[in-house]
């Protein structure tokens, strides 16, 4: 990390992407109905052969918000020099959230964070870039000194300190080599299917969609639930009929913040003899002691309890560790501010000993947290933790995530993996682009001016 070239930052621009998924019910949840989008960072420098790529997922309406606050934030490194960026990312993050002005829209939460996201992550992806090294590669490389310099532990260090990172990096060097091996034999992520669970897919279609992911290797599966108890046992049945309970298939469960605490439990404990592993957001993210109590609840069920997707921030996640809230802690690689945060958490979960299943559930997030899932295994938790992959729009990202045989392959390309193909953001950029000019695209678009979260799922939009 000791040298750095004369690169310096020209500008930022960003794109407001958004994919129709509505239209196939892709995605759909007992709460979100989205068009799985992307707010896109683009980071220009006076290299013109290097360029920097990030995004923050999102369900469409209201992106261009988190377009407008990349932009606003970018200003605050608009000139800066690669040394005077990564010679202590930890303080160009701090710099980065400090606007006096600025940080009275968050603070460190909500759109202005999920912005900051984009942004942090596309610097990581122009410095591996540079590089020439995958993230996960680049972190791997460097000393725990030099990993501790990229976070920021304002608000953190009564939980973990610096000197207690370094001392968990070090100790993680046991059994390093060994791991490697497993990385670069595209062995160290087990990923698990969330395609046949969307709430919005038929029983045939489900079922179908079940074979076809037992047959391609997959051993974990996610179902949503939260909208009707009696769909859910019969979309549970339905489940474990294929999945079998005694053939080493695991169901998970996840309601999306569906219920307050109370129903949260009541509503597990009738679904306890479809034997989910846990259930997922139960309740809102922001609800620290209310996962705890659900967690004590259950405790006699033998379900855990997961969340993460949503936490807005480190602190966030602090306190769900420090009382004992969670089993499963499921980091969203751009929601919290990108990766100097993220270490941070995988940081803390170790501690903790919580174990991390980050959230994949998106366009663009099975491509950042493959890099996330092999960082963890290869420098924190040292042990192997499932990781979701979606099927869904792979074709659109120029170095895609793959799984195969259950699980994903190792990235090998330089950078942060998210970078889109030119001709499908002309495709897909709102509200310009070609596909939401079409009558299709504008028929949608009109369709989906009124979804409340409890009106009835989605309606039949065919084009
Ligand atoms: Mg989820």
């Amino acid at each position: 990390m000791s040298t750095f070239p004369d690169i310096t930052i020209t500008g930022i621009e960003t794109r407001d992407i958004r994919f129709p998924t509505t239209l196939e019910k892709i995605g759909s949840d007992a709460v979100n109905v989205g068009d799985y989008s992307a707010a896109y960072a683009i980071v220009k420098t006076s290299d013109p052969n290097l360029t920097g790529y990030g995004m923050t997922f999102t369900d469409g309406k209201g992106q261009n918000l988190i377009c407008e606050a990349i932009k606003i934030l970018g200003e605050r490194i608009q000139g800066r020099s690669f040394e005077s960026l990564f010679s202590n990312f930890g303080a160009t993050w701090r710099h980065l959230i400090s606007d006096k002005q600025f940080r009275w829209l968050g603070p460190e939460r909500g759109l202005t964070h999920m912005a900051l996201g984009a942004l942090v992550n596309a610097l990581f992806d122009l410095w591996a870039r540079y590089l020439k090294k995958p993230v996960w590669q680049m972190i791997a490389d460097f000393s725990p000194e030099e990993i501790v310099r990229l976070i920021d532990f304002r608000y953190i260090t009564d939980a973990l300190t610096p000197a207690e990172a370094i001392e968990i990096l070090e100790n993680a060097k046991h059994g390093k080599k060994q791991r490697l091996q497993d990385v670069l034999e595209n062995n160290a992520v087990p990923a698990y299917t969330t395609s046949a669970g969307w709430l919005g897919y038929s029983d045939e279609k489900a079922e179908r969609l079940l074979h076809q992911t037992i047959e391609e290797g997959y051993t974990y599966f996610k179902f949503k639930v939260g909208s009707n108890l009696d769909d859910d046992k019969r979309r549970l049945a339905l489940a474990r009929k294929v999945l079998g309970y005694d053939k080493g298939n695991t169901l998970m469960v996840d309601a999306n913040q569906a219920w307050s605490v109370p129903e949260a439990i009541e509503w597990m404990k009738a679904l306890k003899e479809y034997r989910p592993w846990f259930i997922e957001e139960p309740t809102s993210p922001d609800d620290i002691l209310g996962h705890k109590a659900v967690r004590d609840a259950l405790k006699d069920t033998g379900i855990k309890v997961a969340t993460g997707e949503m936490c807005q921030n480190r602190m966030v996640f602090k306190q769900m560790f420090q009382c004992g809230a969670i089993d499963y802690a499921q980091i969203d690689a751009c929601r919290v501010g990108g990766l100097n945060e993220v270490l941070a958490i995988l940081l803390m979960a170790k501690k903790f000993n919580v174990q991390v299943v980050p959230h994949s559930g998106g366009v663009g997030l099975p491509e950042y947290t493959q890099h996330l899932s092999t960082i963890n295994y290869l420098l924190i938790s040292g042990e192997k933790s499932i990781l979701e992959y979606v099927d869904h729009l792979h074709e659109h990202i120029k170095y895609p995530s793959i799984v195969k045989k259950g699980y994903y392959q190792t990235p090998k390309d330089p950078g942060y993996s998210v970078e889109f193909y030119e001709k499908s953001i002309e495709e897909f950029v709102f509200p310009n682009g070609t596909w939401w000019q079409s009558e299709a695209g504008k028929k949608l678009y009109t369709e989906t001016q009124d979804n409340d979260v409890n009106e009835p799922i989605l309606k039949d939009i065919k084009f």
